[in-house]
């Protein structure tokens, strides 16, 4: 790190004292604070494009046309997506893969600029996640703990009482996390009415501290739904995992589409929608762009977007396949960076797996357009990383916790002026 005396003599070589406090005050910034260009614009064009650039590429071949009309942008997706000043939810599986694979300082530098125009850069939100019924699952997806057909020795435990569930929120908030989760080992909601009412009451003692609440339940049907937003319900998790090629390699019990009818219902109800998905189940990168390409044309962008890193955890069938194995910390820089150019908005939360990075690593991933941790005890049944471990390493990058309710949105695209 650069001492004192090694500004001052900078300060030397300008020769003033007034340019030494200007140099002290750009070296103290915001590691995220590079001075960027204002990208030019471009417009959106609705025109057939030269039949080639669609056949040379396979995965446009599956992409469905939602407008009737070849809704195609003929400039660089890079540069179209940085010019953005609100959503787009018309990707294709090309423009993506485009921007998936641009060279990585390009990604990079263009990804933060999409960042800053949607958010505050040095904002990162603190979020705490709590088991509140262990184990014991029926589902059978192939990576998780807590499946009963695996032997991972977690034991399927009751559900907590209210109060304890408030006291783990207390902490959360004197640690500083702003956004408590909770999350239920089950399939679906159908058959848990008093559940679901013991849930509602904990959605609201979360909300009279102050911070925003987000459950993870399994499947849920709209009237259940109406139960946890007549609560205040902030966010519903329900991931998609994976792309929909890749999918029936890891979950057989419930389909693709069922998972988004899942986020659907979350939408129709007014409630917003937390998807995201896992890297490392053996899938490839072609599987990260239909991933990212499913979430960005949703009707509406997840406002919450997490991507786990798998944990493989010893008795399931991911960790005897070792499907981390194939995962590159390059590829998931680049869903990262892609994420933040496609969906603007949306918060993108280093979920389970964080730990296992460096601290570089997480770095990157935050100057690629990551701006959520889970911090605290635990992550389910996963290490995480702790909060006076975490807040000394944001701190030391000038990075700020994020307020609750902070809402991002394409007004922020003001900013760019100051670019
Ligand atoms: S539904 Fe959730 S808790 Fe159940 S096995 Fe799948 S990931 Fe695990």
């Amino acid at each position: 790190m650069m001492s004192y005396n090694s500004l001052r003599s900078l300060s030397l070589y300008s020769n003033s004292s007034l340019k030494f406090l200007c140099i002290k005050k750009f070296y103290s910034s915001p590691a995220l604070d590079p001075i960027f260009k204002k990208p030019s614009k471009f417009s959106v064009k609705h025109q057939t494009l030269d039949k080639s650039f669609y056949e040379s590429c396979e995965d446009v071949k599956n992409t469905p046309n939602k407008t009737g009309i070849e809704n195609e942008i003929d400039e660089d997706p890079v540069l179209f997506a940085t010019s953005l000043e609100k959503p787009y939810h018309h990707w294709t599986k090309l423009q993506i893969k485009k921007i998936y694979n641009a060279s990585l300082p390009d990604l990079m530098h263009h990804a933060m600029i999409v960042h800053r125009n949607f958010h505050d850069p040095k904002e990162i939100q603190l979020c705490t996640l709590l088991s509140i019924k262990t184990g014991g699952c029926s589902e059978d997806c192939s990576y998780c703990a807590q499946s009963s057909r695996y032997d991972t020795g977690v034991k399927a435990e009751k559900m907590m009482k209210v109060n304890d569930v408030l006291e783990a929120a207390k902490e959360a908030q004197a640690n500083g996390s702003t956004r408590f989760c909770l999350g239920a080992a089950w399939r679906d909601m159908n058959g848990r009415k008093s559940a679901l009412k013991r849930i509602a009451d904990m959605i609201k003692g979360i909300n009279d501290l102050g911070m925003e609440s987000c459950v993870t339940l399994g499947m849920i049907e709209k009237e259940q739904l109406q139960v946890l937003k007549d609560a205040n319900l902030t966010c519903y998790n329900h991931n998609i995992d994976t792309s929909r090629e890749h999918y029936p390699n890891v979950i057989t019990t419930r389909t693709y589409d069922d998972r988004l009818k899942t986020i659907d219902n979350v939408n129709q109800v007014g409630i917003s929608a937390c998807t995201g998905g896992i890297l490392g189940l053996g899938e490839t990168e072609d599987d990260h762009i239909s991933f990212l390409y499913t979430l960005s044309n949703m009707k509406k962008h997840p406002e919450s977007l997490p991507i786990n890193r798998l944990v493989e955890i010893e008795g399931t069938p991911k960790a005897a396949a070792h499907s981390t194995k194939s995962l590159t910390f390059d590829s998931i820089l680049r869903t990262i960076a892609t994420g933040r150019m496609i969906m603007p908005e949306s918060i993108i939360r280093i979920a389970a797996g964080r730990y296992t990075m460096k601290e570089h690593e997480q770095f990157l991933c935050f100057m690629a357009g990551a701006n959520a941790i889970f911090t605290g005890k635990k992550m389910l049944t996963t290490m995480c990383t702790g909060w006076d471990e975490d807040k000394a390493m944001l701190r030391k990058w000038g990075f700020k916790p994020m307020k609750s309710f902070t809402k991002h949105s394409g007004l922020l695209s003001k900013r760019k002026i100051a670019f």
